[in-house]
């Protein structure tokens, strides 16, 4: 029967409601800024704006919506749906609306190359390269134009430098020398030969018809500058919509400016205390500046009133970043006032954090707290290994964010790497990689051959030309007949990918011991694969955002099961748990001894433990181990160390905390090694888990 239309804006309040009604039915919608803290609500509300429009008769197909993760588009598409449903009086009966130009700036400039390619002169079938592919292809060109630091100098930038370097010059559009001066001094004496490496890197992209993640916004925003394509980029999109834009670097903004150089339904939201990303580039200066930007001034609308946490949580995050050099001016309130306040507890040592957060989960559970409602941030992916065996060995199942990524595993990259040399045979690292899968066939035949392949008009027919090493034969013929079938067109996706798959298993065999677990790896990927309309598609989107859950070491139970969160500060940003624990809360590691470099890089990890603070609504416990363990400096090794309390957190903050003392073993008897049949049972479901 039908369901009456209830208001979904009633909740909002006055500012929430002037942001989604902003020039709703208006002939041009004005560029709008919605600045505010945590919790405030900004997505949210774009998310009620997105379905506002929608029912003014906005069009979804022309609604760009640019998140920070392809988890974060989902999402917002599906609050808005819920919205609209509510709007028009469906109750769930209706299909829910899909944004097709929802995701990351990156995400979408891919799309948007691969269908202007011909436009400005690129090859349509270009592939996509990763961190670890632009660092190895860095690495490529450093050793071949001799500049490497084995072949010069050994003080000479590694190649994960030389390409930090590149990118902030791109992404922040300032010149070389000043990037050095202000980031990578000690790199500074190299600008000439680093002038010099990065012209060939860009000419080894170009030759192989591959883009970094950096070339996506790059070409983008040139496009946008283009005073003929600007234009009609901007056409495609009514409206413009960016949530977290503080985290966004000046490209992001260029193109932003060239698409729609009046700003015409361009509204983006962030928070600047929140800017978490300025060293991949990322700049506050673009909120800051985005009154300004366009030819017609921004409307600035913001939020005070938080609606995730309790007011003792608030009023400690508040103290945090009260502390800021830079004036972050907004204080929320909420009418959470209940509550009780944040802990801060004192623990001998990591083992003891591990034990004392299982409990502290388990509490709350027994409290009617969910698993799923309780996250547990850190600052490194790494921090997280002594908790992860405590909660193994208590059955606990939890899901881990932002960590080591299902990519990195080599047999996944061999079955990515034939998909990416068949779409794009000029790509060197991707070409390298499978034809090195054939035994017999080493670095110095595999050149050879990929030369020959690379200038020859018909790169197949130059395969089968070439006459293998005698060993080899039978196996280089296999992988001959197998290129020709994917390289010839016609064969359905995600066929394809099977046909690589029963390639590559036996190579699987004789290349590892436990292929067998490796092999439901690849099964897995085929099976993602088949969520994919076509083998771009797929490449890209695998690319670009990959599966964030790590399977590896303890991996997530099945998606729909109850399991803790646990997450990298980073990857926790727009999200809130009911509980949040924060491991390491020391000096050293918040802020993070890599980073105590210089003020700016202070003032950012201070805002990360702002980030990680607000994401919990009624419980926060921040725990700090007295001995704390650092991996892998390179200066000086593995060692433990003598921590303590973040500076952050000032004794004149401490009366915003509860202080506890945690200094015995609650749980010693649980101290058991994990039995084989819970890592065997938890890898087991990790494997359902990647749908
Ligand atoms: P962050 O800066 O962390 O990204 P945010 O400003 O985007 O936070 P949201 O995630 O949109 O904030 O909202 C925080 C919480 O407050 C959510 O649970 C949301 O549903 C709730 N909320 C927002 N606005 C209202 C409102 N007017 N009434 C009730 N709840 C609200
Ligand atoms: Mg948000």
């Amino acid at each position: 029967q039908p369901v009456l239309p209830s208001d979904p804006f009633a909740s909002l309040n006055a500012e929430q409601r002037a942001a989604v009604e902003h020039d709703i039915g208006a002939e041009l919608v004005r560029p709008l800024l919605v600045v505010a803290g945590a919790g405030s609500g900004k997505t949210n509300t774009l998310a009620h704006r997105v379905a506002r429009l929608i029912q003014s008769g906005a069009d979804p197909q022309r609604i760009l919506l640019l998140t920070f993760s392809r988890r974060a588009a989902g999402e917002m598409g599906q609050r808005a749906s819920g919205v609209l449903q509510r709007l028009l009086g469906r109750n769930g009966a209706g299909s829910p609306i899909t944004l097709p130009w929802a995701g990351t700036f990156h995400a979408i400039g891919a799309r948007l190359l691969r269908e202007y390619a011909g436009r400005i002169g690129l090859d349509e079938s270009f592939t996509i390269h990763d961190r670890g592919d632009s660092e190895d292809l860095m690495g490529m060109v450093r050793h071949e134009i001799g500049l490497s630091n084995t072949a010069m100098d050994r003080r000479f930038p590694l190649k994960g430098t030389c390409l930090s370097i590149y990118s902030r010059v791109v992404n922040s559009r300032a010149p070389l020398e000043e990037v050095l001066q202000s980031t990578f001094p000690w790199c500074g004496e190299w600008e000439g030969q680093l002038k010099t490496l990065f012209g060939a890197y860009v000419d080894a992209k170009q030759e192989q018809n591959v883009l970094d993640y950096d070339d996506l916004l790059l070409f983008w925003a040139e496009m946008a500058g283009d005073p003929v394509l600007g234009p009609e980029l901007g056409a495609l999109f009514d409206h413009v919509l960016v949530d977290e834009y503080q985290d966004t670097n000046r490209l992001q903004a260029a193109i932003l400016t060239g698409m729609k150089p009046g700003g015409e339904g361009v509204v983006v939201v962030g928070d600047d205390a929140q800017s978490i990303y300025a060293f991949r580039g990322a700049t506050i200066r673009n909120i800051l500046d985005f009154p300004n930007e366009f030819t017609r001034p921004a409307q600035v609308i913001t939020l005070e009133r938080n609606y995730r946490s309790t007011q003792p949580i608030l009023d400690a995050s508040n103290a945090v970043i009260a502390g800021a050099l830079e004036r972050h001016a907004k204080t929320l309130w909420t009418d959470k006032a209940s509550g009780a306040k944040p802990q801060l507890v004192l623990i001998p040592d990591e083992a003891e954090q591990a034990r004392w957060v299982c409990n502290r989960i388990l509490e709350h559970r027994e409290a009617g707290i969910k698993l799923t409602q309780q996250a547990v941030l850190f600052r490194a992916a790494s921090h997280s290994a002594a908790l992860e065996l405590e909660l193994m060995r208590r059955n606990i199942p939890f899901v881990k964010f932002g960590g080591l990524k299902f990519l990195e595993a080599s047999h996944i990259k061999d079955v990515l790497a034939v998909l990416r040399f068949v779409q794009n045979p000029a790509g060197r690292l991707a070409g390298f990689r499978t034809v090195q899968l054939i035994p017999g066939i080493g670095q110095a035949t595999a050149t050879r051959l990929l030369d020959a392949a690379a200038q020859a008009p018909d790169p197949v027919a130059a395969l089968e030309g070439f006459a293998p090493p005698a060993r080899s034969k039978v196996d280089w013929d296999a992988f001959c007949v197998l290129y020709r079938r994917l390289r010839t067109p016609g064969l359905r996706w995600p066929a394809d990918i099977e046909l690589v798959k029963q390639w590559y298993l036996p190579h699987l065999e004789r290349l590892h011991d436990d292929a067998q677990v490796r092999a439901a790896d690849v099964e897995q990927l085929a099976l993602l694969a088949g969520g994919h309309g076509s083998r771009e598609a797929f490449l890209a989107e695998i690319t670009l955002d990959p599966p964030e859950a790590t399977s590896d070491r303890a991996g997530p139970p099945l998606l729909d099961e109850d399991y803790v969160i646990l997450s990298t500060i980073h990857s926790s940003k727009g999200q809130e748990w009911k509980s949040v624990h924060v491991l390491n809360v020391v000096d050293g590691c918040i802020p993070s001894d890599m980073a105590t470099g210089n003020q700016d890089d202070i003032e950012e990890e201070r805002r990360l433990l702002y980030v990680a603070m607000t994401r919990a609504r009624e419980h926060l416990h921040l725990v700090l181990p007295n001995r704390f363990f650092i991996k892998q400096q390179a200066s000086t090794g593995d060692r433990h160390v003598y921590a303590a309390r973040t500076r952050f957190i000032t004794p004149a903050m401490l009366k915003h905390f509860e202080e506890t003392a945690w200094l015995d073993a609650e749980s010693r008897h649980l101290r058991k090694p994990v039995p084989e049949s819970i890592r065997m049972m938890v890898r087991d479901r990790a494997r359902s888990a990647w749908k």
